[in-house]
């Protein structure tokens, strides 16, 4: 079956300062694969400063990996070019945080709607056009008479978010990269955008990548999670397994810290270390503040199997065997 997205081992490093340059790792190693044939999401998730943002930039070709390859149909993505390099802009879509960034106040609803549609040339008229606008509206549950004709500040929030996933939808695209999409978007409307997002996934065939630092809505949404912390991946799976029996530190720490509505559960069971963060790149990430910290995590550890869809970069498992990132999609459910 042949792959829509591969990533191996992608490293992005920051330089800062001239004379005594400073990097800054923020992706580190990392792997993945989605499979044409098998529309999923898959949440990665993070606190700020975990890489999740840059891997969202790298995905959508705004920044070039300093290490690795990224291919999008067997195409390493920065050798694009011409008609190539049009067709992944159009396959491989964002919705970012802010609903309100990509309006301009002085247009309408259909002037967002139509700049898609004449850039890729999407439609032969203006009544074509009009069923595209029509039917991505309704695809994302808005009906298109509520909306079109309005200003962006005639509209919620929530209308908002879901027009830009109109938007990105009428490109028909395979691949969305969702960073942190309902974050801005008042949680009462949470629900029904992620549901939007999920039925974009079922009835259209759209892999989502949905990136948050939001635990709960990644369970409500994903198949399979991947958690980053300070550019490395920490661990990994089928969303239930990972969320519901946490095996590294640092995701049962993420855990921990959300307000579950279950009265036997203890908030804040597990302490917070807060000691300085390992700025010599060299030892686990984490092991600045991990409680169960012991020597040999002063070097970084690999990836362990736990079970048959959960994996963890953490010693406290270093009985199991190993795996090499590369081949950490395979424990991710589709
Ligand atoms: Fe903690 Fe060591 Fe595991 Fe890192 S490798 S999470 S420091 S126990």
């Amino acid at each position: 079956m042949a792959n829509l997205l591969e990533l191996h081992g992608v490293t992005k490093i920051y330089s800062r300062g001239l004379i005594h340059a400073k990097e800054n790792v923020a992706l580190r190693d990392f792997s993945l694969t989605l499979k044409e044939d098998e529309p999923t999401i898959l949440t990665v998730a993070g606190e700020s400063g975990s890489g999740k943002t840059t891997l969202a930039m790298l995905l959508l070709g705004f920044i070039d990996a300093t290490e690795g390859q990224i291919l999008y149909n067997g195409k390493d993505i920065s050798t694009l070019r011409g008609k190539q390099r049009l067709a992944y802009r159009r396959e491989v879509q964002a919705v970012f945080q802010d609903p309100f960034a990509v309006f301009n106040p002085f247009y309408t609803v259909d002037h967002l709607l139509t700049v898609p549609i004449r850039r890729f040339k999407l439609a032969q008229s203006k009544a074509a056009a009009r069923e595209k606008m029509d039917e991505a509206l309704t695809a994302v549950g808005l009906r298109p008479e509520d909306v079109l004709g309005r200003f962006p500040h005639q509209l919620s929030g929530g209308q908002r978010q879901r027009i830009n996933v109109a938007r990105a939808l009428l490109l028909r695209p395979r691949l969305l990269v969702a960073d942190e999409p309902v974050s801005m978007v008042d949680a009462s409307l949470r629900a029904s955008i992620l549901e939007t997002l999920r039925n974009l996934q079922r009835d259209y065939g759209v892999s989502i990548i949905y990136i948050t630092h939001d635990l709960t809505t990644a369970y409500h949404i994903a198949k399979s999670i991947i958690v980053l912390y300070r550019g490395a991946v920490m661990e990994a799976g089928d969303v239930d397994a990972v969320i519901k029996d946490p095996q590294h530190p640092y995701t049962r720490l993420l855990v921990d810290s959300i307000p579950w509505p279950d009265l036997d559960q203890r908030w804040g069971e597990h302490s917070i270390i807060a000691r300085e963060a390992d700025e010599t790149g060299e030892g686990c990430p984490f092991r600045g503040r991990c409680p169960s910290a012991m020597d040999v995590c002063k070097t970084r550890p690999p990836l362990f199997e736990i079970g048959s869809h959960q994996t963890a970069s953490c010693f406290l498992y270093s009985n199991k065997p190993e795996i090499v990132s590369d081949r950490l999609s395979q424990l991710l459910p589709a």
